[in-house]
């Protein structure tokens, strides 16, 4: 749209009910739970979303304890526990002989060791779960359709442009928080900072009823509720039970060998290519059978920004994947978004004139929590994708190494509860 366009169809609203009010670009993961924190502290919130609905694609999500404490927080824990599965071990699995390595009892640990659950669940049960809450705030306002396109500072503030249908709105507000995900408009269009970075690997998602698993891979499950990582060359495969043990969610992240993707093309609902079942082709029947049974597997192009910054300007900070899109191998990336929304509203007081100094605050504490759990991921794809001599290696100290000391190299992740 050409800027005498926009000028002709922007009116200002008059009707912000607070010139002070925190402006959220995107009701996601992070933007809601920021909203929520930041209500319970009494600021008033508006968060602006593009999408018309808030219905995720089908998938789930898992949320280690240093999220679901949150949660738990922000009363949201509750609503979703109906809903959600809390395994009793995360397992690691060799998938060409389908052979057990490790089994973490996260069930019982994360409760005594780490203070909260280990939950799996659909991402629409926690959208849901978040979005509930945050209407029975009277301090949040959500509007849908309306992506955040421009911003400018103000005297006293900031001003926002809003694309609202076919009309430019402008809202006035304290502080804009791009929480608008991995394709961020607030990170490429209102700073200098560089697109998230195609890592050419895919993500396959799928969910099959719990009655309709083939009989080959259920005879792979380990004992009681799990989630189970069968890791392989270059691919692996995790399953576990969702919607109360109804359906069962798989991701099987293999490398892109078609190329090609564009950089934000998104979740696309695709019958699996050949090449993508192929990468599977010397893995265990069951793992194979679970590829042909999903219908139909949604591809999710994996990007990461390499460069993770929260602060961009004094008043246009970002959180969760704006901020630092990262590879799903540490599970980490929602609840990353859950930590910077806490840590954020955590980090602002009533008094504007220190919120530079409480951001600069945030985006180091921050920014160094990102680094070491992208540092983990890193590690966690070194390990599953291994071949040959690594392959074997990894597996014997899975077998051997006592599973004690790998729930101790947990600690620092799953037991923080980091304040700014
Ligand atoms: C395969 C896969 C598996 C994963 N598994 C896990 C897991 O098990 N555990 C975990 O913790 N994480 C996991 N993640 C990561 C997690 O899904 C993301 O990190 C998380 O969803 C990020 O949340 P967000 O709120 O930052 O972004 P999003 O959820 O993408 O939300 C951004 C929102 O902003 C809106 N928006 C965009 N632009 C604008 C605009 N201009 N104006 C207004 N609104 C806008 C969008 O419509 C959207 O609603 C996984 C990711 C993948 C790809």
């Amino acid at each position: 749209m050409n800027a005498s366009l926009i000028d002709l169809k922007t009116e200002r609203n008059r009707r912000d009910p607070n010139p002070d009010q925190i402006i959220i670009a995107g009701a996601g993961i992070a933007g809601l739970t920021l909203a929520l924190a930041l209500s319970a502290k009494g600021f008033p919130v508006q968060i602006f979303e593009k999408s018309a609905t808030l219905a995720e694609a089908g998938a789930g999500v898992q949320l280690s304890p240093n999220a679901t404490r949150i949660l738990q927080r922000l009363c949201v824990l509750d609503q979703l526990t109906p809903s959600s599965v809390e395994p009793q071990a995360i397992c690691l699995a060799d998938g060409s002989s389908g052979e057990m390595l490790l089994s973490l009892d996260v069930g019982h640990v994360a409760r005594t060791r780490w203070g909260s659950p280990y939950i799996v669940c659909h991402r629409a049960d926690l959208q849901n779960a978040l979005l509930e809450q945050a209407r029975s705030q009277p301090n949040i306002a959500i509007q849908l359709q309306s992506a955040v396109t421009q911003y400018k500072p103000d005297a006293d503030g900031i001003i926002v442009r809003v694309q609202y249908h076919d009309r430019i709105e402008e809202h006035r507000g304290a502080l804009l928080v791009g929480a608008d995900g991995v394709w961020s408009n607030m990170r490429t269009a209102m700073s200098d900072m560089e697109r998230a970075r195609y890592t050419s690997t895919i993500a396959w998602r799928s969910t099959i009823a719990a009655d309709q698993l083939p009989k080959s891979f259920t005879s792979l499950l380990p004992q009681g509720i799990n989630v189970v990582a069968w890791v392989g060359s270059n691919a692996h495969l995790v399953a576990y039970p969702i919607r109360s043990g109804e359906m069962f969610n798989f991701i099987a992240v293999a490398p892109d060998r078609q190329g090609g993707r564009r950089w934000d093309a998104g979740a696309v609902p695709e019958t699996p290519s050949q090449n993508f079942i192929r990468e599977f082709n010397l893995w265990h029947p069951g793992i194979r059978d679970i590829m042909l049974a999903g219908r139909p597997w949604t591809s999710w192009p994996l990007f990461e920004q390499r460069k993770c910054r929260y602060r961009i300007k004094d008043r246009l900070v970002l959180i969760g994947d704006a901020a630092h899109a990262m590879t799903p191998y540490a599970a980490q990336g929602a609840a990353m978004a859950i930590e910077d929304a806490w840590a954020l509203a955590s980090a602002l007081g009533e008094n504007i004139a220190a919120w530079p100094s409480a951001l600069d605050a945030f985006d180091k504490t921050r920014s160094k929590r990102i680094k070491a759990v992208v540092r983990r991921g890193a590690m966690n794809q070194l390990a599953y994708h291994a071949k040959g001599p690594i392959a074997m290696a990894r597996n014997m100290i899975m077998r051997k190494r006592p599973a004690e000391k790998f729930i101790e190299g947990l600690d620092w992740l799953y037991g923080y509860d980091g304040q700014i």
